[in-house]
């Protein structure tokens, strides 16, 4: 008989590896960033062209290697981070492997350019589908230039695979998140298709925070800072008043690599619970600092989740630690926080400000038109005033809506009943052989839904000019949704003008809606938005409508005039889907005559 088995070309074994170490574009920034960041450098540049489809570019300032370690590198098990067994229970690298580069190489056209200090000429080596074509001395600057070209060129199948580039570039993007906000003593540059989507100075950790996640949480950060024979926790959590109800920034690290962790995850949020609503989430960015051997270290490197040897005593550290940081913030007035300096955040700058194009009025920080005389109320919406200017401005869209109304009203309606309502909550009214009852609320979300939508699908938004515009600002994973989601915000009456730096001015917002709170509103859009993963058009656009719906509908416990009353109903009726809401929610029932005569027989 003869034998069958046999052992695998390197070229194959690498291809299988790195179905597991490289899944898409993303992995592939992580591992070479990471390796930049081992190789101690100072200063990362990244270059992507489509999503990281053509090319990923990683450029570094760090240590550089010698010719031989060049061709090592794209060895399987070449790693100079680790020698023995022993090392890897005190690990302090990312990497450590050393599968990523044999794995890359693998899967795309690599090519290395390399150059270590004091070395006259560097290296550069090509190599593709793990066969090296090319290795020659040459001249360039000391550091390293990973760039990887046609990522899966070689496996159609998993090219495939890979989702639209809004989405894979948004992967490339959290991978930078994680890494950046672990590494403020380092600068990032982050280019796209020749775009600057972002560029970080060396900084402090708070700032770090800031330049990537939104000046809104300028002054909103609470240190934490907690030293104990078991454990170092620091970082910041964001002020009660920061916590939201979509998009919140939630991040753990430990020893400089990004976490996730469901059950410290609860720890936090239990602090918080007094302090903030039950729908709303924290914002928070705590770096654990630990013995390495305290901590399971043979996790997959695709892998996020960490192992710790003494789960509950963090937890328990975890949690005193948040409350006592809110704690702080409470007892000590705010002014004196500020001046205290506890954080060294850079404090609003009015020279700097004009020089990067915000209207003067936005100094005027407390000011706000919505807010009348300290009885401002965030949703609920002038909504009589919203249907108005639609029968106005939009003649022909409500001359099909009322026939359709008419229709409908005749057969169900008892003549000149009338509708009552009902604790604030409900709207009652007597149909020809029924009782009808309607939730106020999820009534008028349908309505408002349906009207963004129509909006949106007619290309005709009612926008109403702020007098005082509002400036607003995302994190750099939300700016960069942004432009997908213009067009439709502008058709919906959101007229906003692009600043820089994450930031937008908001010049108009929707006709009817003048009541709303409209940096809280577009946050939620867009975090909404960035939750469906914005791959079908129409799914995005459902959930700016449902997120605005939600907004600005009445809320429960408003008291309606008889006017007000009747527009919902009569709008309810004739919207696309009256008995439930967007999201499924039952709207209305109905109570049969029978059922009275046989409860009052
Ligand atoms: P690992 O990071 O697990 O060691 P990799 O395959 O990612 O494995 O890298 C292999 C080796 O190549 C590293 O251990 C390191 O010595 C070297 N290397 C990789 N990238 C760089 C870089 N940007 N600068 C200097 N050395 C690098
Ligand atoms: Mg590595």
């Amino acid at each position: 008989m003869t034998d069958v088995i046999h052992l695998l070309s390197d070229a194959i074994s690498n291809q299988i590896a790195a179905g597991e170490v490289i899944q898409r574009p993303a992995s592939v920034v992580k591992e070479l960033v990471e390796n930049a960041i081992d190789a101690a450098a100072t200063h990362i540049k990244i270059y992507i062209k489509d999503a990281g489809r053509s090319l990923i570019q990683v450029v570094d300032n760090g240590k550089g290697m010698s010719e031989t370690d060049a061709r090592m590198a794209f060895e399987r098990h070449a790693t100079s981070k680790i020698k023995v067994a022993q090392d890897l229970f005190s690990l302090r690298t990312l990497g450590f492997r050393g599968e990523a580069l044999a794995s890359i190489a693998a899967v795309a056209q690599v090519e290395l350019r390399t150059c270590m200090e004091n070395q006259e000429l560097g290296t550069v080596i090509n190599i593709a589908a793990s066969q090296v074509e090319r290795q020659e001395a040459i001249a360039c600057n000391v550091g390293t230039v990973f760039s990887v070209r046609n990522l899966f060129f070689n496996i159609p199948a998993r090219r495939k695979f890979l989702k639209s580039n809004e989405v894979e570039f948004r992967n490339i993007l959290s991978e930078f998140e994680r890494i950046v906000l672990v590494n403020p003593h380092i600068s990032f540059l982050l280019i796209h298709n020749d775009l600057e989507i972002s560029n970080l100075p060396v900084s402090n950790k708070a700032q770090r925070i800031i330049n990537l996640c939104g000046k809104t949480l300028n002054q909103q950060l609470l240190p934490i800072n907690v030293e104990t024979s078991l454990i170092n926790i620091g970082g910041y959590v964001g002020a009660p008043t920061s916590a939201k109800k979509r998009g919140a920034q939630q991040f753990f690290f430990v020893n400089g690599r990004y976490m996730r962790h469901p059950y410290f995850q609860k720890a936090i949020s239990l602090a918080f619970e007094p302090f903030i609503h039950a729908s709303e989430s924290p914002n928070y960015f705590v770096y654990l600092d630990i013995d390495p051997t305290t901590i399971d270290v043979n996790i997959h490197p695709s892998k996020t989740e960490i192992k710790f040897e003494n789960e509950k005593a963090i937890w328990q550290i975890i949690m005193a630690a948040v409350k006592e940081s809110i704690a702080k913030s409470n007892a000590i007035p705010s002014i004196e926080f500020d001046r205290e300096g506890a954080i060294d955040i850079p404090v609003y700058d009015s020279r700097q400000a004009s020089q990067s194009f915000v209207p003067k009025v936005n100094l005027q920080k407390d000011y706000n038109p919505f807010r009348d005389s300290g009885t401002y109320k965030k949703p609920g919406m002038d909504w009589e005033v919203f249907f108005d200017k639609k029968e106005t401005n939009q003649e022909d869209y409500t001359y099909n809506f009322e026939l359709e109304t008419e229709e409908i009203q005749g057969a169900l309606f008892e003549k000149e009943s009338k509708t009552f309502q009902y604790k604030g909550k409900y709207l009652i009214r007597p149909l020809k052989s029924s009782l009808l009852v309607v939730h106020q609320r999820r009534a008028h979300i349908r309505i408002l839904f349906d009207e963004f939508i129509g909006r949106m699908e007619r290309h005709k938004g009612v926008s109403h000019g702020m007098l005082f515009p509002e400036i607003i600002s995302f994190t750099t994973k939300e700016a960069n949704l942004l432009p997908y989601l213009l067009e439709d915000l502008a058709f919906i009456g959101f007229d906003l003008a692009d600043l820089g730096g994450n930031s937008f001015s908001i010049n108009g917002i929707p006709a009817g809606l003048e009541k709303i709170d409209p940096i809280e509103s577009l946050q939620n859009m867009v975090a909404m938005a960035l939750e469906t993963g914005c791959e079908i058009k129409e799914e995005v656009e459902a959930a700016l409508a449902l997120s605005l719906a939600k907004q600005a509908a009445i809320p429960l416990g408003k008291i309606l005039s008889d006017r007000e009353i009747n527009d919902i109903i009569t709008h309810l009726l004739a919207s696309s889907e009256m008995n439930y809401t967007p999201e499924g929610k039952k709207i209305l029932f109905t109570i049969d005559d029978n059922e009275f005569e046989k409860r009052l027989p």
